[in-house]
C-alpha cells in the first residue's frame, strides 16, 4: 500500500478471482469458464471486424445489444440494461440502490463479490445462513428491512430455488429491491425469474454471457428489470462509465443473443456431462451437492478440502476451494468435456 491510500480503501477485503496459470497446462476445472467455444457468429464477428471503426465511440446507450438481449428474453429494450460482465451491473445496483450505511442482505454462502461491495459502498452486509443441508429457506428472507441479492442457482452450492419460491420473496418485501443473479441459469431448465418481471417492479434480474455463452474473456452482462429501475441503473453509468461496452463487445454480443439453438446445444452437453460426473464422484464416495449450474460442489470422504485441492493441482487438475465455514471441506468443480472429467476422475482414483 502507498502512503496515499485512504483508510477506507486500505480496509477493504478485495474479491479473489480463481488462478489463471501460466506456468503449465492444466485440466482447468476452477473459474466456470465453458469448455466449449462462444457460437459460430461470434468468429464471423472477429473475422470482419473493422480496425478503422475502433476510432469512434461506442454507442454509450448500447441500444442494437440492448435491443438483442430484449428480443432474447422476451423484453422491450427499456428492461435491459447492458453491462461489461454482470460484476459491473452488480456494482452499478451497489452504487444505484443503498446510502451509506444501510442494510443488505444476502445468504452465508454465496457470491463472494456481494460482500465486497458491501464494504465499497460501505453498507451493513446482514448474512443469512442456508439451511443445514445448504438450501435456500425463502421464508428468512419476508419482511426485510433491506434490499436482498440471492444467486439463483447459487454459487458455489450449485442449488437452486423455483421462480414460485422468489416470487414469495418478492411478495414479502414490496418496499424492497430483491436482486435474483441468474449467472447460471442457462444450466438450470426453465428456472428463470424473468417472467416474473411481468407482475413486479422489485425484481432485478441479473445475467451473463461469461458462462453458458462462452463468453467470459469479452465482459457482457445485464440487467433485467422495470423501466425505472433500470433507468436508475443508466443514471449511475452516466456517472461513472459511460462507454462501458467497446464496439467488439456489442457486436460480439448481439452475435451471441441470437444463437438460441448453440445456446441449447451446449448448455445441454455441459448438463448431461454434469449429471454424469456427479454419480462417478457419488460411486468414489462423495458427497455431491445437487447442481444446476456448469459446476459441481463435492466434498471427500477422507480428504479434507484445500488437500484435495493441492493435490489435484500436483496432478495437473485445478478445482477451487474456499476457505470458509460450512464449506471448507468440499470443492468446486467446474464441469468441462467429458475427456476432462475422465482426466479429473482418474486423478481422484489415484488419490
Ligand atoms: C461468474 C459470476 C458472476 C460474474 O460474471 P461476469 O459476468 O463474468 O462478471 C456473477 N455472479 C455469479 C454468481 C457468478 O458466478
Amino acid at each position: 500500500m502507498s502512503r496515499f491510500l485512504s483508510g477506507a480503501a486500505g480496509r477493504l477485503a478485495p474479491y479473489i478471482p480463481g488462478e489463471q496459470p501460466r506456468d503449465q497446462q492444466y485440466v482447468k476445472l476452477n473459474t466456470n469458464e465453458s469448455p466449449y467455444p462462444p457460437c459460430p457468429g461470434v468468429r464471423r464477428v472477429l473475422e470482419s471486424a473493422n480496425a478503422a471503426d475502433l476510432r469512434l465511440y461506442p454507442d454509450p446507450d448500447v441500444i442494437a445489444l440492448r435491443q438483442a438481449m430484449a428480443d432474447c428474453y422476451g423484453l422491450s429494450a427499456d428492461q435491459v440494461f447492458a453491462g461489461g460482465g454482470s460484476d459491473e451491473v452488480l456494482g452499478f445496483f451497489f452504487m444505484a440502490f443503498f446510502d451509506r450505511g444501510d442494510k443488505v442482505y444476502y445468504p452465508d454462502i454465496t457470491y463472494g463479490f456481494y460482500a465486497v461491495y458491501t464494504q465499497l459502498c460501505g453498507l451493513e452486509g446482514k448474512t443469512i445462513p442456508l439451511r443445514e443441508d445448504y438450501s435456500l429457506a425463502p421464508e428468512d428472507y419476508f419482511g426485510l428491512d433491506g434490499n436482498i441479492v440471492i444467486a439463483n442457482p447459487n454459487a458455489p452450492t450449485g442449488m437452486a430455488i423455483s421462480p414460485a419460491q422468489v416470487e414469495l420473496i418478492l411478495q414479502n418485501n414490496p418496499q424492497r429491491l430483491v436482486l435474483v443473479d441468474e449467472a447460471y441459469i442457462d444450466f438450470a431448465k426453465d428456472q428463470t425469474c424473468v417472467p416474473l418481471l411481468a407482475k413486479y417492479d422489485n425484481l432485478l434480474v441479473v445475467q451473463t454471457y461469461s458462462k453458458s455463452r462462452a463468453l467470459a474473456g469479452m465482459r457482457i452482462g445485464c440487467g433485467l428489470g422495470a423501466p425505472e429501475v433500470i433507468g436508475d441503473l443508466r443514471r449511475i453509468k452516466y456517472s461513472f462509465n459511460p462507454y462501458n461496452l467497446d464496439r467488439l463487445s456489442i457486436l460480439i454480443g448481439i452475435a451471441a443473443s441470437a444463437a438460441r439453438d448453440y445456446l441449447q446445444e451446449i448448455t445441454g452437453k455441459i448438463a448431461a456431462t454434469r449429471d454424469e460426473t456427479k454419480a462417478r464422484l457419488e460411486q468414489l464416495g462423495f458427497t455431491v451437492l445437487p447442481s444446476k449450474t456448469n459446476f459441481l460442489f463435492a466434498r471427500s470422504p477422507v480428504i479434507g478440502g484445500y488437500e484435495l485441492y493441492r493435490r489435484l493441482k500436483e496432478k495437473g487438475v485445478l478445482v477451487r476451494q474456499f476457505e470458509k465455514d460450512r464449506i471448507r471441506d468440499f470443492v468446486r468443480i467446474t464441469v468441462g468435456t467429458p475427456e476432462q472429467m475422465d482426466r479429473l476422475i482418474e486423478a481422484i482414483g489415484e488419490l
